[in-house]
Formats: structure tokens, sequence, C-alpha cells
């Protein structure tokens, strides 16, 4: 009985925690049902999320206006739903290519146009009137990129407001003089919760409203909703949160909404284990979300000890996506051991709304302080230049033919071909294609280069690194989604 009463204690360490618990693990358990299913990529477009906001528009219980344009005419909208006297507003994806967030808001819509969850739903629009406007920048999430057309970062134009988007942003927030605001972002997946191999899945910041970094209440109000959220994460991503510095920049929205009265939560998404389009993310975004709005509408936050908020890991940068350890590395006929940190880097097609892979070592020696999402021990192993296969071949046909983990085993990375359609801008295979006259480069390991090489032990490839890309020989299955083209 007392050790029953000990873990009860224990898991209850935050009371607001306590009383949502149960929903939590619910909302987490049904979200399937409100998955917006038609935005499942990250290169979502203006035009993906209007019918949603039209199909929003026919239902009476919301209120959908065009608050704003973009620089390019695109509509902003905003959504509102319930009659409390407490204004929660959200803002998402003020860069355009970062729209895990818009993707949850869409889910959360869902939710609300549900009937499930009726009890919860009455508690939550009684209390508060919750505000959406996502996606602030959808020029920028046309093009996925952080900047709008002016080429300005939004996030540093709060003061001057040269930009529609901007202009839009502080007047919507100063019509609601909203208690709450949720500022949604994502965050490079290279991330890590400081001294841990762990993603940075979800970053938090309780902005500061001034350099001496002060706590009234309105920023105590940010700091606990945080310690919520975070408790709950723990749960689904242990160890996979961080906390941004809260260092004052006087440009940024999320510094001047707090100085303005709002309690902003800034919310980041990072990174996440074989998760590329972050959906996994963007569900802990809705419940971890979705329960925050609840626990406001509650006032359960009240209690809750903002010491907690510091003990939060910092956010550092010590994460690749492939690290090959202790190498064997023959540089002018004398051996050195090596680690090696690669990323594989995305280029968009021109119609960014896909892309591929062109990958880069980015550092390399001494490699220990770091980690990767895939990391390989290759020790006794020694690193070996990829070489081009013999014969020459006349069409991408050929190619496909082709046994790649046999031309991989014996070492060969490069295929050369007579000719290619010129609608290619990379190789559809697991190895990269050259032109006919191609000289391959001899291997100088250096940052900036793209990885491609084999690692081999007593006289036998084991592994190929193609594109920043491994593959385990032994093994049948080759993930190399494409390689380059050299001509
Ligand atoms: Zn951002």
């Amino acid at each position: 009985m007392k050790h029953i009463l000990l873990a009860l204690l224990f898991l209850c360490s935050i009371s607001a925690l306590c009383q949502t618990d149960n929903i939590t693990t619910q909302l987490y358990d049904t979200y399937e049902n409100y998955k917006e299913s038609t935005i499942g990529k990250r290169r979502i477009k203006h035009a993906d999320i209007q019918p949603l906001i039209a199909e929003i528009s026919a239902n009476k219980a919301f209120k959908v206006s065009t608050v704003g344009k973009s620089i390019g005419g695109k509509d902003l909208s905003l959504i509102s739903i319930g009659s409390g006297d407490t204004n929660v507003f959200l803002w998402s994806q003020m860069h355009g290519d970062e729209p895990t967030a818009t993707q949850a808001i869409f889910d959360i819509l869902n939710f609300f146009e549900s009937p499930d969850f009726s009890k919860e739903k009455e508690e939550i629009l009684a209390n508060l009137t919750v505000h959406f406007l996502p996606m602030l920048n959808p020029d920028g999430a046309e093009l996925y990129q952080r900047r709008n057309l002016l080429g300005v970062d939004i996030n540093r134009d709060a003061l001057r407001l040269q930009s529609p988007e901007s202009q839009t942003l502080k007047r919507v927030r100063d019509s609601l003089d909203a208690d709450f605001g949720f500022n949604l972002h994502d965050q490079s997946t290279y991330y890590n919760a400081e001294r841990t191999e762990k993603p940075a899945t979800i970053s938090y910041l309780a902005p500061a409203y001034n350099y001496e970094k002060d706590i009234n209440e309105t920023r105590s109000n940010a700091m606990k909703i945080i310690v919520f959220m975070n408790e709950i994460l723990q749960k689904y991503a242990p160890g996979q949160v961080g906390r941004y510095n809260d260092d004052f920049e006087p440009r940024a929205f999320g510094d001047n909404i707090q100085k303005w009265g709002t309690s902003t939560i800034l919310i980041e998404s990072g990174g996440y284990p074989e998760d590329t389009e972050k959906q996994e993310i963007r569900k802990l975004n809705y419940v971890s979300i979705l329960s925050a709005i609840y626990t406001i509408a509650k006032k359960s936050y009240e209690n809750i000890a903002i010491e907690e908020y510091e003990k939060i890991p910092e956010n550092d940068r010590k994460l690749f996506d492939l690290k090959i350890e202790g190498a064997t590395y023959n540089l002018k006929g004398k051996n050195y051991i090596i680690d090696l940190g690669m990323n594989q880097i995305e280029v968009d097609y021109p119609d960014h709304k896909s892309f591929w892979y062109s990958s880069r070592i980015l550092d390399q020696g001494d490699l220990s302080t770091y980690s990767g999402y895939e990391t390989l021990d290759a020790s006794g192993y020694t690193i070996k230049q990829a070489k081009a296969y013999p014969k020459t071949l006349n069409s991408f046909e050929e190619v496909k033919a082709l046994n790649f983990k046999d031309v991989l085993k014996q070492g060969y990375g490069y295929i050369r071909l007579s000719s290619f359609p010129s609608k290619h801008i990379n190789s559809p295979f697991p190895v990269h294609l050259i032109g006919e006259k191609y000289k391959i480069p001899e291997l100088n390991l250096m940052p900036g280069i793209n990885p491609t090489f084999f690692l081999e032990k007593a006289g036998v490839i084991e592994y190929a690194i193609i594109n920043g890309f491994l593959v385990n020989l032994k093994e049948n299955t080759i993930n190399v989604p494409n390689g380059m083209i050299f001509r």
C-alpha cells in the first residue's frame, strides 16, 4: 500500500498534470481519428489549407475571418472558437519552412469539430476563446523557405513592422489582447538536449521581455504552462525536450508579445528518429497543446512551481544524421583514427513540393562529444575509396538491371553512363552516376565533401557509405534514397 501511495505521489508531482493525465492519454490514443490526412508531408502550401478553412467556415461553432494578406496576396485567416473570457492565441509558420504546428492546428480543429470529448470541450469553450492563425508566412511556405517575399525574417520585424504578415500578427494580438500566446515553430533536427544523445524533439522558451530577464506574472504563467507540457512529453519522448536560451531579442515577436502582456510560449519542433516528415512530432504537438489549452481552461496550472522550468536541459547542437566512429583512414601512407559526422541535406525540387538529398561531411576528427541519429562503431575498419564500375552503361534501364548489392560489395560507388536523360538532376539509384569523361577525385576526407566511401575489414568490404547513407552489406536492404550525378 505504501508503495502504491509513493508511486502515485511521484506520478502526480505536478497536480495539474494529475488532473489532466487521463485526458492526455486519451488524446494520444485517439489521435488518428482527428489527424488531418490531406496534409501529411512537410511541404504543405497555402492552397492545401484553404479547403480545410472553407470547411471550418461552414461550421457555425467557428468564426473565420480574413485578417490580412501576405506580400504575395495570399489571405491570412483567423479561426476562433469558444465564448470564454480568457483569450488564447496560436500562430504558426511565420517561417515558411516550419510547418509541423500548422498541421497540428488542423488536427486540433478537427478535434473541436468532432462530437467527442464533449465534457472537456464544454469546459474549454465556456472558459476560453481560442484563436488560430495558421501559416502566417504562406509565401515562404510556397518556396519552402524561412523568409517572406521581402527577404525578411518576420521574427525580426516585430518593431519595424515592414512586412504585412508582421503587421497582421501585431494587429491581431492587440485586438484580442490575448492572455496566452503560442508561438509555433520548427527548429533544426540537429539540436539535442544538452549533454545527452537525445534529440530535442520539442524545445520551449518563455521569452524574456527585457535584458534583465525579469520574471513577472505574464512570463511566469508561460513558464508554468511549459513545465506542464514538458511533463506530458517526458511520457512519450523521455529526455527529448530542450529549453532555449532566454537572452532578450528586442526585434523578435515572442519577446515583444510577452512584453505586451500576453503569456507567450514558444514551441519549436525538432527531430525524432526515423521521422523525416515529422508526423510523430506533429502528434506530440497536438497532444501537448490541446492538454495545455485544457489546463488553461481549468486554471489548474496556477500552482505549478516555476523552478521546474530551469531544470529542463538547454538546447545544444551536437547531432549528425550519421556518425562513423573510430575508422582507420590512410593518408599519404600513414594510418589515422578518425570519426566522421555527416548530414543528409535536403535539396528541393523546383516545385518545392518534394526533395532529394545532397549529403555532406560536417565535421571529422575526435567527435566523442557528438552523437548521430545513426551511429556505426567502425573500429578495425579501413576507409576505402569508391571506384567506378568497369563498364560504361548506355541507359537508366541498364543501370536499373544491376544487382546493386554485388556492385557495392566490389567497391563500386560510381556508374559511368554514355548519356543522361535531361530531366534527371540526381541518381535514382544507390550509386552515383558519372559522365563518360568524368574523373573521380582521389578520396580526400574533408568537411564539405559528399560522403561516399567503403569500410573494409580483413580485405572484405562490409559497409558502403553512399551520399551520406549507410549500407550494411551483410543485410538485404539498401536504404539510399538517391545518389548524385557528376557529369
Ligand atoms: Zn522559426
